[in-house]
């Protein structure tokens, strides 16, 4: 295999031909703008975004009347959690999140607390990734107005329990809102039996176009509101002005409908079995590897493998043919272990020897299997120069070392 093998899904995907064939003719033939309502250009439009708006609804088991167009889910997520604290900020001032939330929600949140005096309880997360349900209710105040957790871990792959969390925040009558850019399309969810009030998707990460999201908003018990983060032209409900991206929309539906479709049809459990597949190929020929995330409660796209004693970001460079993701971000000056990984309690040095694969609509077996020996070959390779893993394999055990401090 010669040509690139792409296993970065996580952060964006392929989109898929069927969904360019849809947006094509609403960059030519069909150009209007949406909100035009006196001519035939922009009903053509309209009518457009309106079928999309029903794709995306069905997803979620919600209403077209309540979803919003957005630039994708980093906007969404701050007009849901900017919007509430704003709509409710009289009613109470205090916001619970978790930690390995995407900074799309952390920073937002982290705004609030400093530039509006917002009180902000940022819960600590298991080993496995999951939040406990018992410290959420007891973060949960009178003053409490949103829960902001997200449902798949775009890292780590972990599922929290949102069901279970919405129906705290009910019994709270507080509102519970959720990023579901790793799950939309790919898990079934539905926001009546999940209790979600909330939640925010992307195009990008469902084989659809970049720059283009949707937020649900709920709007029956309760009807929530959101204030504006964009003023303008009222657009939207009023929630987010600004004339519609209609081919990206189009987009955004088509991409809806088909993973709709590939969670009746199997295709997501042909893209777990291959998930599955690569872990078991790396861990028959590996020893001192584990999966970070949780076991079972997790995403059908993700593996997120610690390979002991050596460096992820050599590691990538020993098969540079394979896109994936290290455990570490690049920050300015050096390279920062994940902070996801970090609030596992995974330590720093294991959190430097994670990669993270994650599979798409287009990942083929050839391509695993593929992956599976190449990344065999270059952790052999790198442990064979490595003095630790050395150690390790003559059965020293590492944490009767004392090393030599300088
Ligand atoms: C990708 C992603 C985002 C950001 O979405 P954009 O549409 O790129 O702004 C937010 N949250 C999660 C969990 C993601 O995976």
């Amino acid at each position: 295999m010669k040509q690139s093998v792409y296993l970065d899904n996580n952060a964006t995907t392929q989109v898929d031909p069927r969904v360019v064939e849809a947006m094509l003719p609403y960059f030519t033939t069909k150009f209007g703008n949406a909100a035009s309502r006196n001519h035939a250009f922009g009903w053509e439009a309209e009518a457009g975004v309106d079928t999309a708006r029903e794709q995306v609804a069905q997803v979620i088991g919600a209403d077209s009347k309540e979803i919003i167009f957005t630039s994708g889910a980093t906007e969404s997520n701050n007009i849901a959690i900017k919007g509430v604290a704003a709509m409710y900020g009289d009613k109470g001032r205090h916001i619970i999140t978790q930690k390995t939330e995407h900074k799309a929600v952390l920073d937002p949140c982290q705004y609030l607390a400093e530039k509006h005096g917002f009180r902000v309880t940022v819960l600590e997360v298991d080993a496995q990734g999951l939040i406990d349900l018992q410290q959420l209710r007891a973060a949960m105040t009178d003053d409490t107005v949103l829960v902001s957790i997200m449902h798949g871990n775009n890292e780590i792959g972990t599922l929290q329990p949102i069901t279970e969390i919405g129906r705290l925040c009910k019994e709270r009558g507080v509102l519970f809102h959720t990023d579901a850019c790793q799950t939309f399309g790919k898990v079934p969810i539905d926001v009546e039996a999940m209790g979600i009030d909330l939640l925010s998707c992307s195009a990008h990460k469902i084989h659809g176009p970049k720059g283009v999201g949707a937020l649900y908003v709920r709007r029956k018990r309760p009807r929530v509101r959101c204030e504006a983060v964009l003023h303008g032209g009222g657009h939207e409900r009023g929630m987010r002005s600004g004339t519609l991206n209609v081919p990206g929309i189009v987009g955004l539906g088509r991409a809806a409908e088909l993973c709709r479709e590939g969670l009746a049809n199997g295709e997501v459990q042909r893209m777990a079995q291959l998930r599955d597949r690569l872990f078991q190929r790396l861990s028959s020929r590996l020893s001192d590897i584990n999966v970070n995330g949780h076991p079972t409660a997790r995403t059908p796209s993700n593996l997120n493998v610690s390979f002991a004693f050596v460096e992820g970001e050599s590691l990538m460079m020993g098969f540079s043919e394979i896109a994936v993701s290290s455990g570490s971000a690049c920050t300015s000056a050096s390279l920062e272990p994940s902070y996801v990984l970090k609030a596992l309690g995974v330590g720093d040095e294991l959190a430097h020897s994670s990669i993270r694969f994650s599979l798409g609509r287009f990942t083929t077996q050839e391509e695993i299997d593929y992956t599976a020996d190449r990344v065999v070959a270059a952790v052999e390779h790198l442990r064979k120069m490595s003095p630790l893993a050395e150690m390790a394999a003559e059965g020293i055990d590492l944490k009767t070392v004392e090393w030599a401090h300088h």
